[in-house]
């Protein structure tokens, strides 16, 4: 409709949910998309002009997201006709000749060089209803716009608001699988921490903290994790008991700490006297274990007399200190660790009687 007197501007409200709107679109200041350019360049083909633009109307000013047959990117908003345009998002805004228009003939565009005379603007409406801008095309010559014109423009107008949902919802696509992505991550993260957590403290609750070697919890888990079951089947193994002689002593003249330090320095040994598959144990206050799979009876007493010797002649011991063990050999899948276990303790109880310092084998 040819445009009379000024339609009133967008009340504050509907103008703040109107940019509101354009902005979830996230259109402005992008850079030029073949189908919007197409959508200018039919705007232009159809209505015969020399210049047509896409345009959006921000806050403060119109940005050109696709034109044809002018420069620039965007102008102030006060000056835009398509500002005025969006007004009337129901009507094809038509000016004949502005020059001869009462609301646009001192617009500078009008004025000056650009010597703008006919513009036609098919305002683009999303579908809340709010005008975002206007599909528009520009004469430097007076001209009117046949009612064909004015429906082709407004379809250009509707199928530009089409694209920009489209876009929308890619972007919103997008974005739900980035979030959902990260999201994930973080799940994933806080699993990994949980998990690394819950390993510390199986850790430090199935080891000893004075030696370093498992305890009485570690050794049960062991059990129930099966391990001692999956030895070779028939391959021998030997459990072996150690016990610090006259250990009561140390701690009656020398104090607790010296009895720890020995503790300490036991453990020491014996963690480096097992091989890795071995099974190294501080059972009791000074009682230790070691379990060694795959290892007939005579190459565990040379272990534990390895320890023996190598624990008597530790120089940082606060006094002499000697050991006693004893060891049980079985058989995978026969013997059950338990039975071993008593047997290599009654060894020990030998080993003791017998004078200490040594190391007895169960006989079988
Ligand atoms: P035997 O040669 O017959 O084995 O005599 P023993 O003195 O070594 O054996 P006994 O079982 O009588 O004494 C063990 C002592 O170990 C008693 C206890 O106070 C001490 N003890 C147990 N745990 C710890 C510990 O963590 N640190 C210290 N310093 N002493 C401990
Ligand atoms: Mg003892
Ligand atoms: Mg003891």
């Amino acid at each position: 409709m040819e445009l009379q007197s000024a339609p009133p501007p967008i009340p504050a409200g509907a103008e703040q949910e109107r940019i509101d709107a354009l902005r979830r679109y996230r259109i402005l200041d992008t850079l030029p998309e073949q189908a919007y350019d197409d959508i200018v360049a039919l705007a232009r083909q159809v209505c015969g002009t020399p210049q047509a633009v896409m345009t959006f109307i921000d806050e403060e000013r119109q940005w050109f997201k696709a034109s044809e047959g002018i420069e620039g990117e965007e102008t102030e908003r006060g000056i835009a006709f398509c500002d005025v345009a969006i007004r009337r998002p129901d009507e094809v805004t038509v000016v004949t000749d502005a020059s001869r228009h009462p609301l646009f003939r001192d617009y500078p565009q009008v004025t000056g060089p650009d010597h703008l005379r006919f513009y036609a603007g098919a305002p683009m409406v999303a579908p809340g209803g709010h005008a975002l801008g206007t599909v528009c095309v520009i004469d430097t010559q007076p001209r009117e716009l046949s009612p064909r014109q004015r429906d082709a423009l407004r379809a250009l107008a509707r199928l530009a608001v089409q694209l920009l949902e489209s876009r929308r919802g890619q972007l919103d696509a997008q974005r739900q699988l980035v979030e959902r992505e990260l999201f994930t991550r973080d799940l994933l993260r806080y699993q990994r921490q949980l998990e690394a957590e819950n390993t510390e403290l199986a850790t430090e609750a199935s080891t000893d903290a004075l030696t370093g070697l498992l305890n009485r919890t570690g050794l049960e888990k062991i059990r129930q994790e099966d391990k001692l079951q999956s030895f070779a089947r028939n391959a021998p193994y030997v459990v072996a008991v150690l016990d610090i002689d006259h250990f009561k002593r140390i701690n009656d003249t020398l104090g607790h700490s010296a009895g720890d330090a020995v503790l300490r320095i036991v453990g020491e040994e014996i963690g480096r006297a097992v091989r890795g598959g071995d099974i190294a144990v501080r059972y009791g206050g000074e009682e230790f274990l070691v379990i060694m799979p795959g290892t007939p009876l005579a190459g565990a007493r040379t272990v534990v007399e390895r320890i023996r010797g190598d624990v008597a002649a530790r120089p940082d011991l606060p006094m002499a200190v000697t050991m006693s063990a004893g060891l049980a050999m079985g058989l995978a899948g026969r013997d059950a660790p338990e039975a071993l276990f008593q047997r290599a303790d009654q060894a020990l109880y030998r080993a003791k009687r017998r004078g200490r310092n040594r190391v007895e084998a169960d006989e079988d």
